[in-house]
Formats: structure tokens, C-alpha cells, sequence
């Protein structure tokens, strides 16, 4: 018989591996796995050194403070994990980079539709830009610089991972969060759980009324007032 395909399949290339373990085998991501709806593999780019010392950086041309990831380290990476192969298999390569296109719920809908992302992390100055010539896409996880692109790829495979069908077991959570279709792109509605009173402060009576039109009607006002508020920019 036939292996059931998986229908996404991450491979994380980056010189601190050890950073990922944890992050990935917990909560929604280790579950995902575990029910075969993604693959997620961690590469050690200092595999792919010759050098006795396992060398990934260099000093930059030019001078100046920092180090750079070396290319062709980084290149043998890229390489064995696929990112060479021809058109229709070629796996989509992402740089996590401050430079990049913004992660928004959009693009991780996107990239979840690749069927095999490999995922960059640069590292001190970044990655020599010789090497972007074989990235299709730079992606940033917001404007502030991070030490490394590990923390921004932890980001990034768990947006795009919670987007694969099967992975949220409600559905209608997804559709029912900041940015989606549920609010037209707007932010989510505030939440409460037990008990309905609390160190003096209540949830609202509409929550508790059993009228499901007033609490939708009202999670819609809510909704608003929070965009409003928080990111008038996303209406
Ligand atoms: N000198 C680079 C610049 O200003 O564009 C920043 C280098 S940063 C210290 C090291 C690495 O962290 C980058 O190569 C990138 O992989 C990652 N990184 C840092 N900030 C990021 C962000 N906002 N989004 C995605 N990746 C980021």
C-alpha cells in the first residue's frame, strides 16, 4: 500500500538546532506531527562544514562589526535538503529576515500551500547575499531585530502549521480569529471563562443570557470597538 502523503513537510536549516526541540514537539505543533499532518526537520548547517573547526562565519568584506554566514556551508544545506531539484518538486525557500515581506495570516495561508517549505535562519550580520539566489522569499516576523532567525522560524512554522486542516481541532477557531474571514480582518472579540465573577469584576450579562444573536451581535460590536481601539489601521 501506498504511504499516506504528508501534506506539509518544513525543513529548518540553522547553526543552533538545539533551540528548537521543545517549541516543536509541544501543544499544537508536537500533536500535528504526531497525527502526520506535517513533517518538521531541524538540519545543523555546521553538518555541512569541512573545516576541523566546523566553521559557518567569516569576517564581512568591506570590514565592519559582525560576522556573516558563510555560502557555501549554508549552500550544502540548502542543497540536501532539495532546494536544488527541478520545478515541479523544488521545495519553496524562505529567509527569516528583518528585510522580508511581513508574516501576516494571509502569507502563513500561503505558505502552508507549498507542500515542502525549507526555512533559513540567518545568524549575526545574516547570510552572505550571494545565497539569496536561491531563496523564492524573505520573510520578517516583525520590525525589531532578533540575534538570530531561530526564534523568527519558530514563529513562522507555528502560523503556518495551525493553518493545515486537522490541526486546530475546531475549525471554526480559526475562522474565528484576529484578521480572519469570521471578522472580515478585524481583531477577535474579548473572551471570558468561569467563574462570571471575579476579585469585583464581571463578564458581561449579554454572555451569560442564552441569546445567541444578542452575543453574537454583540461579539461583532465588540470586535470593532477592539480594532477601533487597537489597529485602526485594519479597517
Ligand atoms: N544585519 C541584519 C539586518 O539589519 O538586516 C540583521 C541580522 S540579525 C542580528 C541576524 C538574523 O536574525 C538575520 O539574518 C535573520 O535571519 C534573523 N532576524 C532578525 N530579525 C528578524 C526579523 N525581524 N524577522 C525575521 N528574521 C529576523
Amino acid at each position: 500500500m501506498k504511504p499516506k502523503s504528508i501534506p506539509l513537510r518544513i525543513d529548518v536549516l540553522t547553526i543552533f538546532p538545539r533551540m528548537f526541540p521543545g517549541v516543536f514537539s509541544e501543544s499544537l505543533l508536537g500533536k500535528a506531527q504526531h497525527k502526520g499532518l506535517v513533517r518538521i526537520a531541524v538540519h545543523d548547517i555546521r553538518d555541512h562544514t569541512e573545516d576541523r573547526h566546523r566553521s559557518v562565519d567569516d569576517r564581512p568584506y568591506g570590514g565592519g562589526p559582525g560576522m556573516v554566514l558563510k555560502p557555501e556551508p549554508v549552500f550544502r544545506a540548502l542543497k540536501a535538503t532539495g532546494a536544488m531539484k527541478k520545478r515541479g518538486k523544488k521545495p519553496f525557500v524562505v529567509y527569516l529576515s528583518p528585510q522580508g515581506k511581513p508574516l501576516t495570516q494571509k502569507l502563513a495561508g500561503e505558505l502552508r500551500l507549498k507542500k515542502h517549505l525549507i526555512v533559513l535562519c540567518g545568524h549575526y550580520e545574516g547570510i552572505d547575499e550571494r545565497l539569496l539566489a536561491w531563496v523564492d522569499m524573505e520573510v520578517s516576523v516583525g520590525e525589531a531585530v532578533y540575534t538570530g532567525g531561530e526564534i523568527p522560524a519558530m514563529a513562522l512554522v507555528d502560523a503556518v502549521t495551525r493553518t493545515l486542516p486537522g490541526v486546530v481541532k475546531e475549525a471554526d477557531s480559526l475562522f474565528w480569529d484576529s484578521f480572519a474571514d469570521g471578522w472580515r480582518g478585524r481583531l477577535d472579540c474579548p473572551h471570558y471563562t468561569r467563574p462570571a465573577a471575579w476579585r469585583g469584576r464581571t463578564v458581561p450579562s449579554v454572555l451569560l443570557s442564552g441569546d445567541h444573536k444578542a452575543i453574537q451581535r454583540w461579539r461583532q460590536e465588540q470586535s470593532l470597538k477592539n480594532t477601533r481601539k487597537k489597529r485602526p489601521d485594519l479597517l
